[in-house]
């Protein structure tokens, strides 16, 4: 771990924003329903019985008000005996992510995109911000860092290699570090691909992992920064965490994402019930994330390198290396 003191000037409009489809607004959801979210992701999961502990008070008792101007909803999962972690809509299609250590009441946030949800989920809870943790440097990801950074004196951090360009940023982390949010221990894996820079953090302790635009349900990000290559590397070290790992991304892109999917794996049954889950939550204004990874590598075309139905519905030749399907089913969706 090293610390840095220099702040970056970032112009938000000049960089890039992330992959998008196009994705439905996520401003003024109606209350996250336990009964569809324990469907959604399944028995097994402990964030299921996590959600069935904390989502019926929440819904009782105001998950679905409006926040600030009436624009926002805030979900809150926990997912151990510690760590909530609270999904945050921002911007058109973002998720940010409030961490809240129970036993110390540390707070963290992960990619805020914007300050105001941030502000208004801490104020109503009475909380103070002390770290940022962000994946990548772009601006719907950081944009709220010099804010929130500003009002509470919160920490920013974030990959060295993008030391120079995540607003705010003071401590800088790499590949294999392990960095302490209150009691929790945070893996960092670099995934680059979307980005040079991007990092994924793994919670271990809690089973979470925040993939930014590394991965998302039932896709990748785009590869702007990256090669194929890369980004079938960083896929490839993500889904070897244990399938129950909840998988926490950076966008609400999962309707647009299973339409993709199922044009390239249409036999596959999983899937077919994935997209139909997903579409059932997205028309309740519900969001699909967590996914885990076990669901993902059901159902996530960019997971199914070596699968025979989409190989042949892209005509992708048998001897491909799967790095090379990854980049013929990139390309693929790059023109969906
Ligand atoms: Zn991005």
């Amino acid at each position: 771990m090293r610390m840095l003191s220099k702040a970056c000037s970032i112009v938000a409009s000049s960089l890039p924003r992330c992959s998008s489809s196009a994705a439905p607004t996520m401003r003024g959801q109606p209350s996250l329903l336990p009964s569809v979210r324990k469907q959604w992701l399944g028995k097994p999961l402990l964030y299921g019985i996590g959600s069935l502990l904390v989502m019926p008070l929440r819904t009782l008792h105001g998950v679905g008000r409006v926040f600030g101007a009436g624009r926002f909803l805030c979900n809150m999962t926990s997912v151990s005996s510690s760590l909530q972690i609270e999904l945050v809509p921002c911007l058109r299609d973002n998720y940010a992510y409030i961490l809240h250590d129970v036993d110390t009441g540390t707070v963290g946030v992960v990619d805020p995109s914007e300050a105001m949800p941030i502000i208004n989920a801490l104020e109503k809870r009475n909380q103070n911000l002390t770290y940022i943790l962000n994946t990548h440097h772009h601006y719907d990801h950081t944009g709220g860092n010099l804010e929130l950074k500003a009002k509470y004196g919160a920490k920013v951090i974030g990959s060295e290699k993008d030391r120079d360009r995540i607003p705010g940023i003071d401590i800088t982390l790499k590949e294999g570090d392990t960095w302490m949010f209150a009691g929790h221990q945070v893996l960092v894996l670099e995934t680059p691909g979307h980005t040079s820079g991007h990092v994924c953090y793994y919670f271990a302790g809690s089973g979470a992992i925040f993939t930014g635009d590394t991965l998302f349900n039932l896709s990748c990000g785009k590869l702007f920064e990256g090669t194929p290559q890369q980004m079938y590397s960083s896929l490839q070290k993500i889904i070897a965490l244990p399938d129950e790992t909840k998988v926490y991304c950076g966008h609400e892109y999962t309707l647009s994402n299973s339409k993709f999917a199922l044009s390239v794996e249409p036999g596959n049954k999983e899937l077919q019930e994935y997209a139909a889950n997903a579409a059932e939550l997205r028309n309740k204004n519900i969001p699909t994330v967590p996914t885990t990874i076990g669901r993902e590598k059901q159902c996530n075309p960019f997971l199914r390198t070596s699968n025979p139905e989409i190989k042949s519905t892209l005509s992708i030749p048998d001897h491909f290396d799967e790095d090379r399907v990854l980049e013929v089913v990139r390309r693929a969706k790059d023109n969906f």
